[in-house]
C-alpha cells in the first residue's frame, strides 16, 4: 500500500510577519466559523461508480476516518473533500494521495468488495487526513511530510480504538528494519531525501516519523503536553495550505512557548544520523531517546 504526497508548483512566500493580533483574529475568526458550521461537514465524490450499498458502506467508512482524525487532532481549518475511485486490488486502500491546491483533496483508491470493518481497520484514511493537519511543505520536506503523517496515523487509530497492539509496538515494528539506512554519519534530513528520491518510501517514511517520535518523548517529558494537543492547537491558530517546514517548526515552538522543533529539525539537516537514531530498539524499553 502506497500513499502519495502529491505537489503543485511551489507559490510565492507567505508573509513572515505574523503579528500575534494578526493570528488571534485567524483564530477567532476560525472560531466563528466553526460555531457557524461551515466544517462540520465533509464532502465525498465519486459515488456515480460505486453501487448503492457499496455508497452507505463507503460513506460511513469515510465519517469514521474523519471523526476518529478529528478527535486526535482536532479540527480542519477547511472542510475535507474526499474523492473515490474504484480499483480491484487485494485490499482495501491500495491507493492514495492528497492534492495540497485549492481546495485541498484527499483521493482514495478503493476496493469496495472488502467489507466495512477492512476498511475501518486499515490505516491509509488516517494517514491521509493526518496530511492536512500541517500544511504542504514543498518538495524538500517531503520526507518530514510522511514522517508526519505516517506517526499520526497510529496516534488516531490508537485514540479511536482501533489499533492492534500499543503506539510504541507499532512504531517499532516499522522503524526498526530501516534503522540501518540511519546508521550513518550523514545527517538524516539528506538520508530520507535520498530514500524519497531511491523510491524506498517505508524506509524514508518510518524513518522520517521518528522524528515526531523524538518530538513527542520531548513534549511529554519536559513540557507536559504531547503532539497531538499542540497539533490540535496549531490546526486552529496557524495551519494554512502552504508553509515552509522554518515556519512550522517556529510556529510550533511559538505555541509551545519552548524551543524544541527549531533546534531538533536543526539536528536532522546537520547531526550525524547515528547521534540521533539507535542502532537498534531491542536494548531499550520503549522508544524513548537514545
Ligand atoms: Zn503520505
Amino acid at each position: 500500500m502506497l500513499c502519495a504526497f502529491l505537489s503543485q508548483p511551489s507559490l510565492g512566500a507567505s508573509s513572515s510577519l505574523d503579528t500575534q493580533a494578526a493570528r488571534v483574529e485567524r483564530v477567532e475568526s476560525r472560531i466563528r466559523r466553526i460555531n457557524a458550521g461551515e466544517f462540520d461537514q465533509f464532502e465525498i465524490h465519486g459515488f456515480k461508480r460505486f453501487s448503492a450499498p457499496d455508497k452507505a458502506k463507503l460513506t460511513q467508512w469515510v465519517k469514521v476516518g474523519v471523526n476518529a482524525t478529528r478527535d486526535t487532532l482536532g479540527v480542519y481549518p477547511s472542510r475535507l473533500i474526499f474523492h473515490l475511485v474504484p480499483k480491484k486490488s487485494n485490499q482495501p486502500v491500495p491507493w492514495a494521495y492528497t492534492r495540497r491546491d485549492n481546495p485541498q483533496r484527499i483521493y482514495l483508491h478503493v476496493d469496495s468488495r472488502f467489507q466495512q470493518d477492512k476498511f475501518i481497520n486499515d490505516w491509509t484514511i488516517y494517514h491521509e487526513i493526518s496530511h492536512l493537519a500541517i500544511p504542504y511543505l514543498g518538495s524538500r520536506y517531503a520526507w518530514l511530510a510522511e514522517g508526519f503523517a505516517s506517526f499520526m496515523q497510529y496516534q488516531v487509530m490508537a485514540k479511536a480504538g482501533i489499533l492492534a497492539g500499543t503506539t510504541e509496538q507499532n512504531y517499532t515494528k516499522k522503524i526498526a528494519p530501516h534503522l540501518k539506512w540511519f546508521n550513518s554519519d550523514l545527517p538524516p534530513a539528506s538520508i530520507a531525501r535520498r530514500l524519497m528520491s531511491n523510491k524506498q518510501y517505508p524506509a524514508a517514511y518510518w524513518g522520517s516519523a521518528y522524528f515526531f517520535i523524538l518530538a513527542d518523548n520531548i513534549l511529554q517529558e519536559q513540557h507536559n503536553t504531547r503532539l497531538t494537543t499542540l497539533i490540535s492547537q496549531y490546526q486552529f491558530c496557524c495551519n494554512e495550505p502552504h508553509a515552509s517546514a522554518e515556519q512550522l517548526m517556529s510556529d510550533l515552538d511559538g505555541l509551545l512557548g519552548a524551543s524544541v522543533f527549531t533546534p531538533l529539525l536543526e539536528s536532522f539537516e546537520s547531526s550525524p544520523a547515528r547521534q540521533l537514531y539507535p542502532e537498534d530498539f531491542t536494548k531499550q524499553d520503549n522508544l524513548t531517546r537514545k
